[in-house]
């Protein structure tokens, strides 16, 4: 069986890693991905903030597991069974689509030319302008009310005292989060000296930003205002929801498209509706399930549906604190929240384990853990080892 994994993201890495390890021999595995290099996402705002990034190379990565790494853009996917990469035509019996997401630049005008986005290029590019505003006194806007741009205004304010950082939001902030979260919040973006702005934007311009009744002057605008997906795949002619997202079924199956399956943020299960958000807390688990379910077709087996709960949002304020808000198998919030220097912490390992998890496919160990509806639930809900899945 040829499979072609593409995307070289959190969800695609592990597939591939996966799939080598449960079906080695019996399959011909090419992960195909646009740059060199795994790009840890989850740390772009820290990266723009001056930390600089640990890049690792995916050739190395998927070194001696019998993974072909193919580095090239794709440019087009046609679902009887090849895809094209540059110039060269690559076929399948069975394809990942692990594409991923990009900052959605079209929902506003102006936002190209005159905003920064958290993409690699963006982010080295305010890394290296910010320490100048910062000794200017300068202004920086981050405009989203998201964990993204939450994690994004206080990186830059703890970093780098002397910018002015104001957070936009169309909304009241916090909404992720229960009471004392949000209470912890608040009190957070005071302490960093965090002006909150509300407003819906109408327009970006070259120093200030347009909203219904006023303007809001920047030196810098970073915009985390959501995602979309690569255009190429409702391109292909793949069924796609309004964000570009392609539509599968609980297998991680593309619906009407059994040779396809899709993980990560490029995919939105449809039965349940929304039962993944985009993360890479949902891109890993999707990314090894799909293979898991690959190892089977290859076996003969069945395939199984994927098992997934939401367990945890971690969100870090800066690098010396953060909250960590609990769900129950329910959705609903546990009444209590972890907050500072142990929530950095627990950030901090979270953050380190999704890299952890690729390496720990490579010695033959599932690094990808989750938490599944169908686990018995502890009576002190939830408990750690149901967050892990473990
Ligand atoms: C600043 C920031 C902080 C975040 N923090 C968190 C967090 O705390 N927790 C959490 O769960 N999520 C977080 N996320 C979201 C998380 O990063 C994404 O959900 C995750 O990266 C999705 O993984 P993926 O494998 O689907 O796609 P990606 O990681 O985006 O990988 C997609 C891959 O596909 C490649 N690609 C795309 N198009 C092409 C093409 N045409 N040809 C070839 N290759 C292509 C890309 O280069 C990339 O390598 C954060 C995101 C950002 C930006």
């Amino acid at each position: 069986m040829r499979v072609v994994i593409l995307g070289g993201g959190y969800g695609g890495l592990v597939c591939a890693l996966r799939l080598a390890r449960r079906a080695g021999g019996q399959v011909a595995i090419t992960l195909v991905s646009e740059k060199e290099h795994f790009v840890e996402r989850i740390r772009l705002h820290e990266w723009a903030a001056g930390h600089k990034p640990v890049q690792q190379s995916l050739k190395a990565m998927v070194a001696d597991t019998g993974i072909t790494f193919k580095q090239g853009r794709v440019t087009q996917i046609d679902p009887q069974g090849e895809v094209l990469v540059g110039q060269e035509r690559l076929p399948f019996d069975r394809l990942v689509v692990a594409l991923g997401s990009q900052a959605d630049t079209r929902s506003v005008p102006g936002i190209r030319e005159h905003a920064f986005t958290l993409e690699p290029a963006s982010a080295a590019q305010l890394a290296s302008m910010l320490p100048g505003l910062a000794a200017r006194g300068g202004r920086v806007v981050v405009v989203g009310g998201g964990l993204t741009g939450i994690e994004s205004a206080t990186e830059f304010a703890e970093a780098y005292p002397g910018l002015k950082v104001s957070l936009l939001s169309s909304s009241g902030l916090g909404k992720d989060f229960q009471e004392t979260g949000r209470k912890h919040l608040l009190a957070c973006l005071d302490r960093l000296r965090i002006t909150q702005e509300q407003g819906r934007v109408k327009q970006i311009h070259a120093n200030a930003i347009e909203l219904a009744d006023r303007t809001v002057p920047f030196d810098v605008c970073l915009w985390t205002g959501g995602f979309t997906v690569p255009a190429l795949l409702r391109e292909s002619g793949l069924p796609v929801n309004e964000r570009g997202q392609v539509l599968v079924d609980p297998f991680l199956h593309v619906i009407g498209h059994k040779n396809i399956l899709a993980v990560g943020d490029a995919a939105m299960m449809v039965d349940p509706p929304s039962a993944m958000d985009m993360g890479c807390k949902t891109a890993l688990p999707m990314g090894a399930h799909a293979a898991e379910n690959l190892a089977r077709i290859i076996r003969g087996e069945p395939e199984q549906r994927l098992d997934y709960v939401h367990s945890v949002f971690c969100t870090s304020l800066g690098r010396k604190d953060g909250i960590i808000q609990f769900f129950r198998k329910d959705g609903s919030m546990v009444p209590w929240v972890v907050t500072g220097r142990p929530a950095a912490w627990i950030k901090e390992f979270i953050c380190r384990s999704t890299l952890l998890a690729p390496q720990l496919e490579r010695v033959d160990v599932s690094g990808t853990v989750w938490r599944k509806k169908s686990q018995p639930t502890s009576s002190l809900e939830p408990s750690g080892r149901e967050i892990l899945g473990v």
